[in-house]
């Protein structure tokens, strides 16, 4: 027989996408169209009570006829179109939808242009996306129906997706997006639903799909082949719709085979990743999650068997909060369980770069709001697009009491392909959580026959275990899953060839996948570091640095706020805190902590950390004063300083106040046209080009720096990556470097009489200028280092780097509540891949006997090498990446003024690195009053308050989180300055927990025991 199968899936194609697709909805009748254009189309969004009857729009007459053919659409801005029409009597008996076409574009779907309709009462119906263009009227008309429908049209520009990729683009600013229309209303009309033309449609997909990955020598292959042509032969081409039903018939054989025995199983979700923020602000995601909501409570009522996960407690509540009606339906539909809240957290956040705190609470109010809004205990961590996972995070997802982890980003892994799908995940600390990593490559499903094929030959686990998981649903401003997309899951149930799809609960899946697989699945320990998107560590200094301060102020504002209102003296500010806490966690989400939004974001962003910095200054003022004063009742000082650090310093407590001890002198010299410093503990020499040339560790009798290097060296490389600039820095960034050792002006601003001496060292490169103080204190095993740059660069990296004198053949690195290491070798594709990595506030450098730390207080990225000097000694230069500028999203990046501040700790084991990273983030405040007894105070070698707090529950309860810092083992006693009638360990919601590291309270002191980076929650009762 002749092989004409080109012919017959050439002939498919056409017919499906040119014939069939444009016959589902069949005109019967023209619409009245009227528009008002908010502002003249340039305005921000108004509350629907304006636009809609009873509100001023209308009144005023403010809409105005219009047809189809219209443009409209200035970027960003909203026009509300109003349609009117009646179904013609010629449609009764059959369903009927409206068809909107507003200029959309068939591809990329979650990027353009999308409307949300309303009734005139106010009620929502649902959204409209490009592959979703249709309003459901009725089913069956009886004819005479009146349509009379609202439509917000959003005009959102599509910032990427032009000829040239990643180009800078003005649209990420509304101001500089330009004015004119970027959009033309192409249809809108009432139409019959053309019921079997669809079904049909439905059959080809479905049968094409699966025939073009069955493999050639496949008889199911050729015999769909078949089936195809007979149903196409029979389909009349100027007679779709009566035709159609006809046509079906071919193809029922081939649908009906039953799946093979083993096929492989898919638990389909219908899903819809909606970034938080990125190519469009946050008011625009608030109205993307109700479009997309709409959408899905819809095709809930109407398909009985769908089910839909959707994550971000925040998403949630702009909901509540912005379309009440919508989130009534969103509550019903989870009260029947096909509506399911997954992840658990407040929005799914970048996990590399929060700290300690803000990565539990992501969790804390996550999880309280599915519990008191639904009732419901998450289990499944849902992260499928955060950019790496931090090894930290299976000890929270397991102390907040979920019990599944679900990530798909690691598939964009440049290097090296992930090894396992499902797996036991470990953690710093050894806890392990069980861990899906969907293997077809997408949370953006359309479950065509292409991605479930690429799912079942992709999966790493077949052979031990029969099943994956498969989030399908337009993402972003695609409007979610459609009712294609359940139609194909329907027909790949059980059909030869396919996978076996079934729509269920990711519950579902995780329950019976760790029922078959539990026992046998590998496991990963450590990071999920992510072989991509390296420069999020970067990007956005400004964000970056206001997460830092913020996270930090928000420790300080409960630890002070914690202590006065215990002893009576403020009112806890439960509902400041938990605002403030929510803008800090949402600000964490993964395109805008990693710095990859479009300039609107990282301004509102910026304007966000500033009020939060305000407010927080304002309580921790407050809670400050009132201690002082209450204090200085019984006589004191005029001047003490308040630690917020969880270690003594200069003589005050931990979490206490008291007076600092008196500086000593710094002596300070000039020598060969640059100065040494030298407080008795180190001595230092910057030399005539600013450079720190020795750091002299005098108790240790040894240079810390290495032989021929130097300290502190700014280095400038270009930094064009080949695609995704906010994101990307390319390995080959590294071949080329400038080294700023110019110098405009050195001169020495503090003289060390002080306790303080200070150089100062001024330069100018490119654009941009930098100025920098380096500090030594009396006493100090640090050497401060403050840098002022005014950056006007375009495409490069900006790097401080530091050769010191140390043989570390790996390097620890803070994360949340512990640290890791990385190797300093680049032996393996693996470890090569990490030439650039996050780091939180230390980076600790050890060979036997002498460590050293580099500490930062808003930086993230860095990159640790290792060298062999002439001489034959091993050394390692750590890096700081302090700034980058691409021009993708944000044209602007990190231009301007920054204050970056670092430290070089010689002589440092891990517990001072842990130490002085805290020191450099929480500064000691001065004020006047009189000593201030700590409210909690924890005695034991490498165990490290994290936070002292009143009970979310508003009982008065103090909660102290704290954690083994070292990696080791420990016991520490905590004894507070207030009566404790009871002390219980808590998870992360401060409920009670059943775990092991409480031992006993015995006269006010607890006892603990814990286990190497073990997390800790003590509820102590008043
Ligand atoms: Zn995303």
């Amino acid at each position: 027989m002749h092989d004409n199968r080109a012919l017959i899936e050439k002939r498919l194609n056409r017919v499906l996408n040119q014939r069939l697709k444009p016959a589902v909805h069949r005109s019967v009748a023209p619409v009245r169209l009227s528009v008002w254009h908010v502002d003249g189309g340039q305005g921000e969004p108004v509350p629907p009570s304006e636009a809609l009857p009873g509100g001023p729009a209308v009144a005023e007459g403010r809409y105005q006829p219009a047809d189809v053919g219209l443009r409209w659409g200035p970027a960003w801005g909203t026009s509300w179109f109003h349609v009117e029409a009646s179904v013609p009597a010629e449609a009764a008996g059959r369903r009927v939808e409206l068809f909107v076409d507003l200029g959309w574009e068939n591809r990329f779907a979650g990027f353009q242009a999308e409307g949300l309709v309303y009734r005139p009462d106010g009620s929502v119906v649902k959204g409209l996306n490009p592959r979703n263009l249709w309003v459901p009227i009725a089913d069956p008309a009886t004819g005479g129906e009146t349509v009379d429908l609202y439509i917000e049209a959003a005009a959102n520009p599509k910032v990427d997706h032009g000829d040239t990729p990643f180009a800078a683009t003005p649209l990420g600013e509304k101001s500089t997006a330009g004015t004119a229309p970027i959009y033309r209303v192409n249809r809108v009309d009432v139409s019959v639903f053309e019921q079997d033309v669809w079904e049909l449609w439905q059959d080809l997909e479905a049968l094409g799909g699966l025939m073009l990955e069955l493999p050639d020598g496949e008889p199911r292959r050729w015999q769909i082949a078949q089936a195809i042509e007979r149903s196409l032969d029979a389909l009349d081409l100027q007679d779709l719709a009566g035709s159609a039903a006809a046509a079906r018939e071919p193809l029922q054989p081939a649908l009906g085979k039953p799946a093979n025995a083993s096929a492989h199983r898919i638990s389909a979700i219908g899903h819809a990743h909606i970034d938080s923020a990125w190519l469009w602000p946050v008011r625009e995601t608030v109205r993307k999650v109700a479009r997309t909501t709409s959408n899905v409570v819809q095709l809930l009522d109407e398909h009985p068997d769908m089910v839909y996960a959707m994550s971000s407690a925040q998403q949630y509540e702009w909901i509540e909060q912005h379309r009440p009606e919508v989130f009534k339906r969103v509550a019903e539909h989870v009260a029947g369980g096909r509506f399911v809240p997954v992840g658990g957290m407040w929005v799914e956040s970048d996990t590399n770069m929060p700290g300690s705190e803000a990565m539990a609470r992501q969790f804390v109010y996550g999880k309280r709001y599915f519990l008191e809004r639904f009732g419901i205990e998450t289990e499944e961590v849902w992260l499928p697009d955060s950019f790496g996972y931090s090894a930290a995070l299976p000890q929270l997802v397991k102390l907040s009491r979920s019990r599944w982890f679900l990530t798909q980003k690691i598939s964009w892994n440049k290097t090296n392909p992930f090894p396992h799908h499902t797996f036991w995940w470990e953690g710093i600390d050894g806890t392990r959580v069980f861990t899906h990593f969907p293997p077809i490559d997408t949370y953006n499903s359309d479950l065509s026959g292409r991605e479930l094929a690429h799912a079942v030959r992709n999966f790493r686990d077949k052979g031990a275990a029969t099943r994956s998981l498969a989030p399908f649903g337009w993402g972003d401003g695609g409007g979610g899953p459609t009712r294609e997309m359940i139609a194909q899951a329907h027909r790949t149930a059980d059909l030869e060839g396919s996978p076996r799809v079934a729509i269920e609960s990711p519950a579902a899946f995780f329950t019976a996948a760790e029922d078959e697989y539990a026992a046998a699945a590998p496991v990963w320990a450590g990071e999920l570091y992510l072989e991509i998107h390296r420069a999020t560590y970067t990007s956005q200094a400004k964000t970056k640095q206001g997460n830092r301060r913020s996270e930090h102020l928000l420790h300080e504002a409960e630890l002070w706020s914690a202590a006065a209102a215990v002893h009576g003296l403020v009112d806890y500010p439960y509902d400041d805190l938990e605002r403030i806490w929510k803008l800090v966690l949402l600000n964490q989400f993964h395109d805008i902590l990693p710095g990859s939004s479009i300039a609107w974001v990282h301004r509102e962003a910026r304007d966000a950390y500033a009020s939060v910095t305000a407010e927080l200054e304002t309580i921790v003022e407050t809670a400050q004063n009132a201690l002082a004063r209450a204090s200085s009742a019984d006589g004191g000082s005029d001047t003490v300083v308040f630690n917020a650090a969880p270690h003594e310093r200069h003589g005050v407590p931990a979490f206490g106040a008291g007076v600092a001890a008196a500086a000593e002198p710094v002596r300070c010299a000039p020598v060969d046209d640059g100065y040494v410093l030298d407080n008795g503990v180190l001595r230092v020499v910057v030399d005539e080009r600013g450079l720190l040339t020795s750091v002299f560790d005098v108790g240790a009798d040894r240079e810390v720096l290495a032989s021929g290097s130097v300290g502190n060296l700014l280095q400038l490389h270009p930094d064009l990556p080949n695609e995704w600039d906010a994101w990307d820095v390319d390995e080959f960034y590294r071949n080329t470097v400038v080294d700023l050792v110019d110098v405009d002006e050195l001169s020495l601003v503090a003289d060390g009489s002080s306790g303080i001496a200070t150089v100062r060292v001024a330069r100018s490169f490119g654009a941009s200028t930098v100025v920098q103080h380096i500090s030594l204190s009396a006493g100090a095993r640090r050497v401060d280092i403050s840098t002022d740059v005014d950056w006007h660069e375009r495409e490069k990296f900006l790097k401080a780097a530091f050769g010191l004198d140390i043989r570390a053949g790996q390097a620890a690195y803070e994360t949340q509540f512990g640290h890791h290491y990385r190797p300093t070798h680049e032996n393996t594709s693996w470890d090569a891949a990490k030439f650039e990595v996050c780091a939180h506030r230390f980076v600790h450098l050890e060979e036997p006997g002498y460590g050293i730390a580099l500490v930062n207080d808003s930086t993230y990225g860095h990159d640790v090498r290792r060298a062999v000097t002439p001489g034959g000694d091993t050394t390692t230069t750590v890096r700081l990446s302090l700034l980058r500028a691409p021009r993708f999203p944000d044209p602007e990046t990190d231009q301007g003024a920054h204050t970056l501040r670092y430290a070089l700790v010689p002589g440092a084991g891990i517990d001072d690195a842990v130490r002085e990273g805290y020191a450099i983030n929480l500064p000691e405040r001065v004020t006047g009053g009189a000593a201030v007894e700590p409210l909690v105070t924890v005695n034991g070698d490498g165990v490290v308050v994290s936070a002292v707090k009143l009970a979310d529950d508003r009982t008065g309860d103090v909660v102290v989180r704290l954690y083994e810092a070292r990696g080791g083992r420990a016991t520490a006693t905590l004894t507070a300055a207030f009566d404790v009638t009871a002390v219980e360990e808590t998870d992360l919601l401060e409920r009670p927990f059943e775990r092991d590291a409480l031992q006993g309270v015995d006269e006010g002191q607890v006892s603990l025991r814990l286990r190497p980076f073990q997390i800790v929650t003590l509820r102590l009762r008043r």
